[in-house]
């Protein structure tokens, strides 16, 4: 081995700490994880099994870390040492076949966070500097404009005019002392732009006061998606400096899984204090305005739809009721797909695989379990996919399995059927 390999295996041992030990010695290997893994399941190849994708962490831990590791490599009994080559050798399995879905883990009888454990791994691999060309490239873009698509100010401002003249409605700009700041993914800025247009739209009629903050506009966090702690950490905040220096309540998190885990659940315990603000998702927040009938409907919606589930929304993130009640409201025609809820399929393209363009055919592979859930409801006509990283998957998707169907952010559903104000005398 050379130098540099050294120090990259050394520092993969780094992170195969007690957290990840806990898996190693609890696992029954009873293969349930594997019935829950999308990919698995989408091509039938056991080395996509979630516990195979750990295999050198397992064989680091056995050998330098376990109990009586050291006696075991004395009598030369110790699995031998992981080297550079076989981390190299794992590396698609941990970057391309995992979204970090995390139903593995739901699984689990003995209770191991499996999908945490991948996260885990990567930080190995982050550490050691193995990280894919697709996801280094959106960590690059990060460092230069804060966005991991490149997303300017100027492209930004360029957008949030659009939507102003679309709407009618002015949308502030760093405004000190709203009540709100909004972030976006960039996918959104620049893929659903209307969404800008949603949000004025529906805070207007329920008279909060809300900003966009010209230095951090962006909710994505690549360093989550990668497994780098200090890049995430310096991701985050930016946004904690933007939001604490506009004085606003509460920052919303958008449209966008993994975001709102970066922010609201790791957020506090990365920065290392409590926030001088509140973390709210959209949908929550939608929902809360519902209730309070600051936003009452109008005509419902009539088309057939469906709900995606974003993993990291409702599965990790626990707002299974909102989006459902929001939809209950707003549409005439909504109907469950099978396997919907916290145990739903992730779209394929969570966890940095959608960035990933290596694993294009891996993500279309995982894909056909959505593709099955949607054949299965019954003249559906449009579906409502609250994630703008799922949305851009299932675009490419639908169009990989020839499925007519319509794509729509829940935002801006809810703000389609949004009453008219003389509707409710309002
Ligand atoms: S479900 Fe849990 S116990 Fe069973 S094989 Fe997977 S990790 Fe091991
Ligand atoms: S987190 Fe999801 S994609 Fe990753 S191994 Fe578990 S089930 Fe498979």
């Amino acid at each position: 081995m050379t130098a540099n390999s050294e120090i990259a295996v050394e520092k993969f041992l780094e992170h195969t700490d007690a957290e990840a030990a806990s898996f190693f010695e609890a696992c029954v290997h009873c293969g349930e994880c594997a019935e829950a893994c999308q990919f698995y399941l989408s091509t039938g190849d056991p080395k996509y099994t979630p516990t195979y994708k750990l295999r050198p962490m397992e064989r680091a831990y056995k050998r330098d870390k376990a109990p009586f590791s050291g006696l075991k490599k004395a009598l030369g009994l110790a699995p031998s040492p992981v080297t550079e080559e076989e981390l190299r050798e794992w590396e698609p399995l941990v970057y391309d076949s995992c979204n970090m879905c995390a139903r593995c883990t739901l699984v689990c009888p003995m209770g191991i966070d499996i999908a945490g454990t991948i996260r885990k791994m990567r930080e190995g691999y982050a550490a050691a500097g193995f990280v894919p060309e697709g996801l280094q490239r959106s960590a690059e873009f990060v460092k230069k404009t804060g966005s991991p698509m490149g997303v300017t100010a100027k492209a930004l401002k360029a957008q949030i005019k659009h939507q102003e003249d679309a709407v009618g409605i002015k949308i502030e700009i760093d405004k000190k002392g709203a009540d709100y700041m909004a972030i976006f993914s960039s996918m959104e800025i620049m893929g659903y732009p209307e969404v800008l247009g949603a949000y004025a739209k529906l805070f207007k009629r329920a008279g909060l006061t809300w900003t966009i903050s010209s230095v951090a506009y962006e909710a994505t966090n690549v360093g989550v998606q990668i497994g780098s702690a200090p890049m995430a950490k310096e991701i985050l905040q930016r946004v904690v400096d933007a939001a604490e220096a506009l004085e606003v309540k509460h920052v919303i998190s958008p449209e966008c899984g993994h975001a709102y885990g970066a922010i609201r659940w790791a957020g506090p315990n990365m920065m290392g204090r409590q926030f001088k603000f509140e973390v709210v998702h959209i949908i929550e927040l939608l929902d809360q305005l519902r209730r309070e009938g600051k936003i009452p409907v109008g005509k419902k919606d009539t088309r057939r739809m469906t709900l995606h589930d974003p993993c990291q929304i409702i599965r990790r993130g626990g707002l299974l009721k909102e989006p459902r009640s929001l939809l209950n409201d707003s549409c005439a025609n909504f109907t469950e797909m099978k396997g919907a809820g916290i145990t739903n399929f992730c779209c394929g393209g969570g966890g940095g695989v959608s960035a990933n363009p290596r694993a294009e055919e891996l993500k279309t592979a995982a894909f056909s379990r959505k593709v099955e859930q949607l054949n299965g409801v019954q003249d559906l006509e449009a579906v409502v996919v609250p994630c703008g990283n799922c949305r851009a998957v299932f675009e490419d998707g639908l169009d990989e399995y020839d499925l007519d169907l319509e794509i729509i952010g829940l935002s801006e559903l809810v703000a389609e059927t949004l009453a008219e104000e003389d509707e409710t005398g309002a």
